[in-house]
């Protein structure tokens, strides 16, 4: 089995732990390859390095950064299918999501680098004579970039291109669940040609290295993205660094009475089963008018009957694995917490029965708003169906949750769907369309306990850059603002 490195000041190094760790394939729960452990001792060497490389990088215009930006997209082009195949075998998710997953990463590259001639400030008139007033953007400094497993190229690439641009260096540590994909993303920015120092990547356990860069002194901003859990912790942690929190979702879509049911089929199917349901933006419950209910529920059913688990290398695979062991015992948790709260299991509530961390589509009717299973993040192929009346009844269920990432609505009733966009509590509002599919160049995140921060988009830029106003007299007097005389 193949040990990977950290990669240190531009070269591929040990930990000076001397420890390594596994990640497994979740298909076959085979060992992938052994990854470096990595210490606190390691991290001050990559903020070292990071450190002595800002000044230069920060120096270099952004057009002359987004040249590496532009080869970076190449690059990834060029390797598309290997990546992907990569990320299947590590991840776990079907072939076809797993190449969206490398466009993802391609097309914020690719934006980014357009940045490179934007990177826009303000000018705006001043209040006295002779004087003018603008905003610039300035980097933010070292940067620690944290990531989760479910997107374990795309998420890194949303942080690393908008942080690049904009002039940051970057201490950057994947998943111990997904440290291949990191490791591979990282190579290509490499052979790119960032200069040494500029990015360092160290994999590890949250605890041991993750814990460490929130609270290194020299690190100046932090981008995450993970559970609540761990989003609480890096709050109370990075003291007064700049901190960008995506954290959990639990999202609905509504289904009207009068909505195409057929679409909103395809919708749910998508949004509660694509990769196996470990998205943020997965749809994990279904508000439905009680009209339609039970031909909904019929259909979904037999749809999701035909559904196919497996690996997700094989191309009639519908439903790739969860990431760990430890994910099927929390899906198997709530299923059975889901019958004991008295849902009606409808379909699925099994683990799969062949090798590999495997759980069947799982269907809940009769789940009442309130009830664990309508509440908690599960993480995986699981969706309950609530009854409701009217819209304004979907509306508060929608938003009687402690989460706000994702919301969809399926109406053919206009002032359904602007009430909707209105009133549900969400960063993202879909209409007529499932709780997934962002698209990179707007703004990605949530509100209440999923963070409220964003990225993507001109998002990303704010994200990773501070803005610095400026102020240019040229009077040749001393000119007080405010009227003072
Ligand atoms: P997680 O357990 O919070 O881990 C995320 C990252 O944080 C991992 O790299 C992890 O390291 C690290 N970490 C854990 N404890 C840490 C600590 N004390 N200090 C610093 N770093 C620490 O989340 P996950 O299980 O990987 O991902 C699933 C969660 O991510 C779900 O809740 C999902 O909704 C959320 N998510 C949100 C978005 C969004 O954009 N809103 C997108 C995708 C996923 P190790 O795992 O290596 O120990």
């Amino acid at each position: 089995m193949k040990t990977y490195k950290n990669f240190i000041d531009g070269k591929w190094t040990s930990s000076c732990s001397k420890k390594t760790f596994c990640s497994l394939n979740p298909a076959t729960e085979r060992p992938i390859g052994s990854f470096q452990d990595s210490s606190k001792e390691d991290l001050d060497l990559a903020v070292t390095s990071a450190e002595e490389a800002l000044s230069s990088w920060t120096d270099t215009p952004a057009p002359k950064r987004a040249e590496i930006l532009f080869k970076i997209v190449e690059l990834l082009k060029k390797d598309k299918e290997r990546l992907a195949k990569i990320e299947v075998i590590e991840m776990g998710k079907v072939y076809k999501e797993a190449a969206g997953d490398i466009q993802e990463a391609i097309d914020i590259f690719e934006y980014m680098a357009g940045e490179g001639r934007r990177l826009f400030g303000h000018t705006t008139p001043s209040e006295l004579k002779n004087k003018f007033n603008a905003t610039i953007r300035i980097p933010v400094g070292v940067v620690g970039i944290i990531t989760p497993w479910n997107f374990p190229i795309a998420i890194p690439s949303w942080k690393l291109a908008p942080a690049l641009i904009c002039g940051n260096t970057i201490i950057f540590k994947p998943s111990s669940y997904t440290p291949l994909c990191g490791i591979e993303l990282i190579k290509i920015l490499n052979e790119a040609g960032l200069p040494k120092g500029v990015v360092n990547l160290l994999t590890g356990s949250g605890e041991r290295i993750g814990n460490p860069i929130i609270k290194h002194p020299k690190i100046k901003g932090i981008s995450f993205t993970g559970s609540v859990e761990t989003g609480k912790f890096i709050r109370k942690n990075a003291e007064l660094k700049k901190v960008g929190l995506e954290l959990g979702g639990k999202n609905a879509i509504i289904i009207m009475e009068d909505a195409n049911l057929d679409l909103a089929l395809e919708g749910v199917l998508w949004g509660a089963f694509g990769t196996t349901g470990q998205r943020c933006t997965a749809a994990s419950r279904v508000i439905i008018h009680e009209k339609v209910a039970k031909t909904f529920e019929k259909m979904l059913v037999n749809k999701t009957k035909k559904l196919k688990l497996g690996s997700g290398i094989m191309h009639n695979t519908d439903i790739g694995p969860l990431i760990n062991k430890s994910a099927v015992e929390k899906v198997d948790y709530y299923v059975n917490l889901g019958i004991n709260e008295g849902a009606k299991l409808l379909y699925g509530g099994k683990p799969g029965k062949i090798k590999g961390f495997f759980y069947c589509p799982t269907i809940f009717s009769n789940v009442k708003p309130d009830m664990r299973i309508a509440q908690e993040e599960i993480f995986g192929p699981v969706v309950s169906i609530i009854k409701i009346k009217d819209i304004n009844e979907a509306i508060n269920v929608c938003n009687n949750i402690k989460y706000g990432l994702s919301s969809s609505i399926y109406t053919e009733n206009m002032a359904y769907a602007f009430k909707a966009i209105n009133k549900i509590e969400a960063g993202i509002t879909y209409v007529n369309a499932s709780t997934i599919g962002a698209e990179i160049h707007l703004p990605f995140g949530g509100v209440k306990k999923t963070g409220s921060s964003r990225e993507a988009g001109w998002a990303g830029i704010e994200e990773f850059s501070e803005e610095k106003t400026i102020y240019i007299d040229y009077s040749g007097k001393l000119q007080k603002a405010q009227g003072i005389e």
